[in-house]
């Protein structure tokens, strides 16, 4: 059995993720502030003796026994992290650097959580790992996506300096049950104002793009890259490479929801990126072919039902 700490374990990923490594017979350490996170995302966990749950700032050292990290603390929604930007980057560089000190001590696997906001608003399309970005750093994004990209780096210099393995991963977009009703995010957006009758809103015109991912399929890639063995550190892209228009998602989730809402648009929020697609070629071949099986209809009609049950 393996001591596996999660930090940003409260969170929609995270409690998910503590969900999947208890069921395959671990022992589980939560760690999260509650920032974004909820104790109702843990109810299923409490009361098992394989699962504990520290409240604590990863900005703040942490000592545990632990024989893997799963370094996830951070806000993901825009919306979150610009609340307090200084404080979002503080969590990234700070946070990560924390998980790393403890995987150091503890002889632990550091895996990290990084984001495809490290190609910025990219210029490559489809966007390869080889790929280093562009991204604004001076930008309303920047707190995160500077924040992320630092935090890549830290990981690869005490790899470097320490030996300490490391497992970095480029999350896409990535939605399904748990996220919170007010999370910001488009997917959870648009199905609560659905569900609400609500107007749904699109921001820009709707011709950027976004490939959204379900949950289950970012979960089976993120166990599979712990799992590797070669001395495999990544980075490498884990997201569904099918791309759908703002304006498509919108149509889909009012199809699929039966919403009777219209669609307004809004301004766009400056930096958003226009494209994002990941090209998975890397992971196929590192992860034993892995690849996302849930297609955008089936996981969004599974993320309504679940806005069904708490709206
Ligand atoms: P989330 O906001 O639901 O979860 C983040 C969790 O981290 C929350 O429980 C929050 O309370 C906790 N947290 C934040 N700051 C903390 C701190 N200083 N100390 C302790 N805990 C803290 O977001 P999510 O979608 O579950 O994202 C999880 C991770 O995956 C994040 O690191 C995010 O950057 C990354 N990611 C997510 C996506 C996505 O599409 N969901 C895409 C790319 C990367
Ligand atoms: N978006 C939107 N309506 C919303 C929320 C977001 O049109 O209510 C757009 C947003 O401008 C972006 C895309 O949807 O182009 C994805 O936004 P999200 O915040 O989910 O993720 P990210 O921009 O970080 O990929």
């Amino acid at each position: 059995m393996k001591r596996i700490l999660v930090t940003g374990g409260a969170g929609f990923i995270g409690s998910h993720l503590c969900g999947r490594l208890l069921a395959e017979g671990n022992h589980v350490i939560c760690m999260d502030n509650f920032f974004t996170g909820s104790r109702d995302n843990l109810q299923g966990y409490m009361g098992n003796p394989d699962f504990e749950l520290v409240e604590h700032d990863v900005q703040e050292p942490f000592d545990i026994d632990v024989d893997e990290i799963y370094n996830l603390a951070c806000p993901a929604s825009p919306v979150h992290y610009q609340y307090d930007a200084v404080d979002t980057i503080r969590t990234c560089i700070l946070g990560t650097m924390n998980g790393l000190d403890l995987a150091v001590a503890r002889k632990a696997k550091f895996f990290q959580a990084s984001t495809s906001e490290v190609y910025g608003d990219p210029l490559v399309h489809p966007q390869l790992e080889s790929y280093w970005g562009n991204v604004n750093p001076v930008g309303i994004r920047s707190c995160y996506d500077e924040g992320k990209r630092c935090a890549e780096t830290l990981c690869m210099d005490y790899h470097r300096q320490t030996g300490v393995e490391v497992k970095i991963i480029r999350i896409f977009n990535t939605y399904g049950p748990r996220m919170l009703p007010n999370d910001g995010r488009v997917v959870s957006n648009m199905i609560v104002q659905a569900l609400k009758g609500e107007n749904l809103t699109v921001f820009g015109d709707g011709s950027q793009t976004r490939s959204f991912q379900y949950i289950d399929d970012l979960l089976e890639g993120m166990l599979r890259m712990m799992a590797t063995e070669d001395g495999f550190s990544g980075p490498v892209n884990i997201g569904n490479p099918s791309e759908f228009t703002i304006l498509e998602l919108a149509q889909l989730v009012l199809e699929l929801s039966g919403s009777k809402s219209r669609i307004i648009f809004k301004d766009l929020p400056s930096d958003d990126p226009k494209r994002r697609k990941p090209d998975i070629g890397l992971a196929r071949r590192k992860l034993q072919g892995w690849e996302p099986r849930v297609p955008l209809r089936e996981g969004l009609s599974k993320t309504i039902e679940f806005f069904r049950t708490i709206i």
